[in-house]
């Protein structure tokens, strides 16, 4: 899904949260769907939704973080070592 700066604005409004925090934990969030797929988690960045508390202490530099298994399947992919050839499809 792309992300749209100016679509930042409202939300960090409402939450009184830096748009910048915002856009970043959109940015984080959306580029792990293109590297490790449609799958959310229960915690860290990839929930479904995040939450006004994650939003908060984002902005103080504690931010939700990928998984070690998400970053070690990141790497793998950027590494061009594809996770097609073991049997994990490729991001849509
Ligand atoms: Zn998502």
């Amino acid at each position: 899904m792309p992300v749209f700066a100016d679509r930042a604005q409202k939300p960090a409004d409402d939450k009184s949260i830096s748009p910048r925090v915002v856009l970043g934990l959109a940015m984080a969030h959306e580029l792990g769907h293109r590297l490790i797929g449609p799958e959310h988690q229960a915690t860290g960045i990839m929930v479904k939704d995040l939450q006004l508390e994650q939003f908060r202490r984002a902005q103080q530099g504690i931010r939700p973080a990928f998984s070690t298994e998400q970053a070690r399947r990141m790497h793998t992919w950027l590494q061009g070592e594809t996770l097609v050839e073991k049997g994990v499809p490729p991001p849509p």
